[in-house]
């Protein structure tokens, strides 16, 4: 079935009215009319199901019943990563979208770049439509929480974070502890956190203060990856361990 996102305030009663895009994407490209059922989700983690009631720009539904998803038994990821630039970090909010990642953090480093993280700003609705569009591809009900903007040291300290059961901080310094070593065991009910660094990478010292805080330094090989890489190949291997693949 096809599922299509809306956001709250486009709904009144149980009428929901979609996007432009949404509509033009269901009239023109699907060719999908009036009567022909489809799936909405708001990303809260309910999945209705809904009936085209006017199929013109914009679409109208008729929603008619509503059924919450069951939050993940599993063990839920989140991901840490330094300010990297704008194509990237929209590049990892998709992968990590689609890896089922569940809060994305991005922070500033001491080694990231002043003009980068000036070029966040005005992002949100369309760092929201990237989620969103990949919650779709992927069939995810419930979308990834992407959080504002923090110092390596906010971050550290957030209570959701330390309350994480396992954190692990990739360095490309560790020689001795590699992400391929780590056991883990699924912990249903418990958060695992990543943590990335910008391309500047981590200074000793955020390294240090970390380990101080109760992470731990994770490696993941010789080469020196570029942190989108390190991002994509650590969370899928870790969601594979955690048996969320
Ligand atoms: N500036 C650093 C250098 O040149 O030595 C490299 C930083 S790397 C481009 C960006 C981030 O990716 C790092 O902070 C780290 O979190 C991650 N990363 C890259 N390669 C890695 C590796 N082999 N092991 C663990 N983490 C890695």
């Amino acid at each position: 079935m096809r599922r299509f996102f809306f956001q709250r305030e486009q709904r009144q009663g149980n009428i929901v009215t979609l996007s432009r895009s949404e509509s033009r994407h269901i009239c023109r490209v699907l060719r999908l009319g009036e009567g022909q059922s489809v799936e909405l989700v708001d990303g809260s983690g309910v999945v209705y199901s809904a009936v085209i009631s006017e199929a013109g720009e914009p679409v109208r539904l008729a929603v008619q019943e509503g059924h919450l998803q069951p939050q993940s038994a599993g063990t839920e990821l989140l991901v840490g990563v330094g300010a990297i630039k704008v194509k990237k970090i929209e590049l990892l909010l998709q992968k990590c979208t689609e890896l089922g990642v569940t809060g994305f953090y991005p922070f500033v480093g001491s080694r990231s770049q002043g003009n980068l993280i000036r070029q966040y700003g005005g992002k949100d609705e369309r760092w929201r439509r990237i989620i969103e569009e990949a919650c779709k591809q992927s069939l995810r009900p419930r979308s990834m929480d992407l959080y504002e903007m923090v110092s390596f040291a906010e971050l550290i300290a957030l209570p959701e974070v330390q309350r994480s059961a396992a954190r692990l901080l990739f360095w490309e310094k560790e020689r001795d502890t590699s992400l391929a070593a780590w056991q883990v065991e699924p912990m249903p009910g418990n958060t695992v956190m990543l943590l990335f660094g910008p391309e500047g990478g981590f200074t000793e010292q955020e390294v240090t203060d970390a380990v101080r805080a109760g992470w731990r330094t994770v490696g993941l090989g010789k080469r020196i990856l570029r942190a989108e890489t390190a991002v994509i190949a650590a969370v899928s291997i870790v969601q594979h361990h955690l048996g969320n693949m």
